[in-house]
């Protein structure tokens, strides 16, 4: 059993299929051991695959609706509902905080909470009575803006918020969809690759991920499932310490590890 957490760390999640969402799987008996850890925070930042932009944009919604942004899958997973409440207040103070640090922002007052961050927070706080805003990711931008994102936002860890970046570790659909009953040998070596240098804590090491890392176009033909995993780096600083919370593989071929960081002095 691993120690509960006196305050907030930070987080990666892959957050799975929207499947996952009605439970019993490997990913929900990760979040399930994560959640007895973990302390209650006064709100929730969750950065999440899901919504893309030009820009970062906060949700700025008092009152954020459940958006099921998914086709094809049993009507159940469309009944299920994440009403925790919005932070209207807080987003206008990440809003001033980002753009303090030089970077453009703003505010979407009507989007709601999209699978990315209820899916897993219904696992990890299932009461949903816990404020949550969603900030999106910039496919368009590199890992370093991701991580100056992450930066910019890093001493909201410390006022008891909790910042959880969701994306996948490796996400090629192509590959879920066909069923290969396997990982591929590219996301395998990528996973290996990106695993071990978030277990040495070599942030900066992952920057240039697209040209150096191990079968990246096969296991992120598009980025935005990765580029959250900046964001979490950037809040945990450039000392931190990584803590794997569990893996498999999703579909037997989407990488869905998990990593809590603890920023120094934390
Ligand atoms: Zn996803």
């Amino acid at each position: 059993m691993s120690a509960s957490l006196q305050k907030q760390p930070i987080l990666f999640l892959s957050h799975g299929s929207p499947m996952t969402a009605l439970g019993g799987d490997e990913l929900n008996e990760t979040w399930a051991r994560l959640a007895g850890r973990l302390a209650r925070p006064t709100a929730i930042l969750v950065v999440s695959a899901h919504w893309t932009t030009r820009l970062p944009i906060v949700t700025g919604s008092a009152k954020p609706e459940t958006i099921h942004d998914f086709g094809g899958f049993p009507a159940e997973l469309y009944a299920l509902q994440y009403p925790a409440p919005g932070d209207p207040a807080l987003a206008q103070r990440i809003k001033q905080r980002l753009t303090e640090a030089g970077i453009a922002t703003g505010i979407d007052a009507q989007r709601g909470l999209d699978h990315g961050a209820w899916v897993p927070l219904r696992s990890l706080f299932p009461a949903a009575d816990i404020p949550v805003l969603q900030l999106s990711v910039q496919p368009e931008r590199c890992a370093r803006h991701h991580y100056a994102v992450g930066a910019a936002l890093a001493s909201f860890a410390s006022e008891n918020i909790l910042i959880v970046a969701t994306g996948h570790l490796t996400h090629n659909l192509m590959d879920y969809m066909r069923g290969l009953g396997q990982p591929s040998t590219a996301s395998r070596a990528f996973r290996d690759w990106v695993h071990a240098r978030l277990m040495r804590n070599e942030a900066e090491s992952l920057f240039d991920w697209e040209q150096e890392a191990p079968g990246a176009k096969a296991a992120h033909p598009t980025p935005e499932h990765f580029l959250p995993l900046f964001v979490a780096l950037g809040a945990a600083g450039a000392e931190h310490a990584t803590e794997w919370l569990g893996g498999g593989w999703v579909g037997e071929t989407l990488a869905a590890d998990n990593y809590l960081f603890i920023p120094r002095g934390v």
